[in-house]
């Protein structure tokens, strides 16, 4: 069983992030870039998967500029075999990353897609449902358990009202969850090995997709600042400030 994991590089989740001068787009001069945290979360089952020997291959694609080779050998350091990289130097909109992504899948032709459920960076929680619309295959968002058995998928999703559990048929797209799984820390050897393991590149007009953007960034703002708050003496108070001052009830 081959698995595909789809990773993205990221501004880092530690990085307090900030908009250019211009306010254009975000500052990402000097700033550290990582393995979106999902995206590993997704790398981190595919390993087990192997690790249990229910997949034989695990292969990481990332859609990126030529720096996203870091994050794939991240993923291969975690325990990918092989990755891709589908290079571009546009900011691309998560359609087109999810034409991307089925160009490489109708290639290599997985059995199941791992993805994070969504990128930290623009936060759209999209790529995995648009993929799944775009191959017309079954799909498990917010995953927090995975297992595979008879060519089936069955998966714990975490929902508004709690735990909802799908069975899926194979192919299928899967998006990770934070309670997946904890990502397990790459080893020194295993980074070492993972700069020998094959990474293969590619570009969106290789592959014949359409990359157009269908929206425009307008600009990039810091949100405005939280006022302080303040201390009521008791629920009288507290009552008449939501009534007068914040007018919030009535
Ligand atoms: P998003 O829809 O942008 O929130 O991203 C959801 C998931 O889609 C990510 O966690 C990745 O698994 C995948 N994804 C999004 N963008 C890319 C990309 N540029 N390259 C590879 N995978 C991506």
């Amino acid at each position: 069983m081959k698995v595909l994991v789809a990773v993205k590089r990221v501004v880092d989740y530690n990085v307090k992030v900030r908009p250019k001068a211009d306010n254009t787009d975000v500052d990402l001069a000097n700033v550290k870039m990582s393995i979106n945290p999902f995206c590993e979360i997704a790398v981190e089952e595919a390993v087990r998967l192997k690790e249990k020997g229910v997949a034989t291959e695990v292969v990481a694609v990332s859609v990126g500029a030529q720096q996203s080779q870091d994050q794939l050998r991240n993923a291969m350091a975690l325990g990918a075999d092989r990755g891709i990289l589908v290079t571009t130097d546009e900011a691309l909109e998560p359609l087109a990353i999810a034409k991307c992504l089925k160009a490489i899948c109708d290639s290599e032709a997985p059995d199941i897609i791992l993805m994070g459920k969504q990128a930290i960076d623009g936060d759209n929680n999209q790529t995995g449902q648009m993929l799944a619309a775009l191959m017309g295959c079954g799909q498990a968002t917010f995953a927090s358990e995975l297992s595979i058995a008879d060519g089936k998928a069955t998966v714990i999703r975490e929902v508004d009202g709690g735990l909802q559990t799908l069975a899926l048929e194979l192919p299928a797209i899967v998006t990770a969850d934070l309670r997946l799984n904890e990502p397990r820390y790459a080893s020194l050897p295993n980074i070492m090995k993972a700069k020998k393991k094959p990474l293969d590149t590619t570009t969106p007009a290789d592959l014949g997709v359409d990359v157009a953007a269908r929206t425009k960034l307008l600009g990039v703002e810091l949100p405005a600042e939280r006022q302080a708050g303040i201390k009521v003496e008791d629920v009288a108070q507290l009552v008449e400030k939501l009534k007068n001052e914040a007018k919030v009830i009535s």
